[in-house]
Order: structure tokens, then C-alpha cells, then sequence
């Protein structure tokens, strides 16, 4: 299990500084490495977009 960046990213960058792991990388949009995450949620409750979530 791993959370997960969906097409409604518009690519902001919050996300990025809250994952304890450096497990999300830039890109048109965001994406994150399912081996990394933790399921820990902080970028989750950090997303503007509602973009994140549980896989
Ligand atoms: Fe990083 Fe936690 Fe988001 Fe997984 S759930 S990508 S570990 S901030």
C-alpha cells in the first residue's frame, strides 16, 4: 500500500517538503514512490487540490 498523486495535481510543490521519506518527485505532475511511502498521510492532509490519496 502506498498513497497516491492522481491528475488533478496542479503541481504546487506543498507536498513535497512534508514527505518524511523524500518519497514524491516533481513532474507535470507529482508522483509518488510506491517502495518509499509509508502511508504516513502528511502530504495528504497538506494537498490543496484534494489530489492524494490512500491506493
Ligand atoms: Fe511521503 Fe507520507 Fe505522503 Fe507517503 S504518505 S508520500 S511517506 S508524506
Amino acid at each position: 500500500m502506498a498513497h497516491v498523486i492522481n491528475d488533478e495535481c496542479i503541481a504546487c510543490g506543498i507536498c513535497l517538503s512534508e514527505c518524511p521519506v523524500d518519497a514524491i518527485s516533481e513532474g507535470d505532475i507529482y508522483v509518488i514512490d510506491p517502495d518509499l511511502c509509508t502511508d504516513c498521510g502528511a502530504c495528504m492532509d497538506v494537498c490543496p487540490t484534494g489530489s492524494i490519496s490512500q491506493e
